[in-house]
C-alpha cells in the first residue's frame, strides 16, 4: 500500500522515489500520468494541476512540509479561483519568494476517494483531462479541516505581493 494516498498495487519491487512519501509502484503511475501531460503542451497546463494532486496526497513521511503547502495552494487557485495550472505555477513562483518557511502538515485522517491510478485508467483526452479535476477535487476535499488556513494564508499572500 502506497503510504501517501493508500492506493494498494501489486507488488512490483519498485523504489520508492527520493522526494515523497509513495510507494514505488505508486510513483510509476504518477510518472507515467507525467508523460501524457507533459507531452500535451495545452496553454492551461494541465501538468501542473496533476503534480499539486499529487503533492498534496502524499503527505507525511519524507516529504518536504513546501512540497505539501504548494499542492494545496495549487488545488486551491485552480479549483476555487479559476486559475489555469501555467497561472499557478507563477503563484507558486511569488510565494517561494517571498515565504521561505512552512508548517508540516500531518496527512489527513481518511484518504482522498480517488488517486493517480483512476486517472491513469481513463482514456487519453477529454476523459482524462476531466478525470484529473475530479481527482484533484477529491484531494482538495480530504483536506477539509486545513481549507480555511490554505485560503487565508494564500490570499494574504497574493494580496500583499502582487504580480
Ligand atoms: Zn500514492
Amino acid at each position: 500500500m502506497c503510504p501517501g494516498c493508500w492506493l494498494v498495487l501489486p507488488v512490483r519491487h519498485l523504489d520508492p522515489p527520493d522526494r515523497f512519501n509513495a510507494s514505488g509502484e505508486c510513483w510509476q503511475i504518477f510518472s507515467d500520468l507525467s508523460c501524457y501531460t507533459v507531452s500535451k503542451q495545452d496553454p492551461e497546463f494541465i501538468h501542473q494541476y496533476a503534480v499539486d494532486a499529487y503533492e498534496a496526497q502524499h503527505a507525511g513521511g519524507k516529504t518536504r512540509n513546501i512540497t505539501v503547502v504548494f499542492g494545496l495552494i495549487g488545488l486551491y487557485l485552480a479549483l476555487e479561483k479559476g486559475f489555469t495550472g501555467r497561472q499557478v505555477q507563477l503563484a507558486h513562483m511569488r510565494i517561494a519568494r517571498v515565504r521561505k518557511d512552512w508548517p508540516r502538515l500531518e496527512p489527513p485522517a481518511r484518504p482522498a476517494t480517488l488517486t493517480v491510478v483512476d486517472v491513469q485508467k481513463a482514456p487519453d483526452g477529454p476523459e482524462k483531462d476531466a478525470m484529473i479535476r475530479r481527482w484533484m477535487a477529491a484531494v482538495w476535499e480530504s483536506w477539509a479541516d486545513r481549507q480555511v488556513w490554505v485560503r487565508e494564508m494564500t490570499d494574504a499572500l497574493i494580496n500583499r505581493y502582487p504580480g
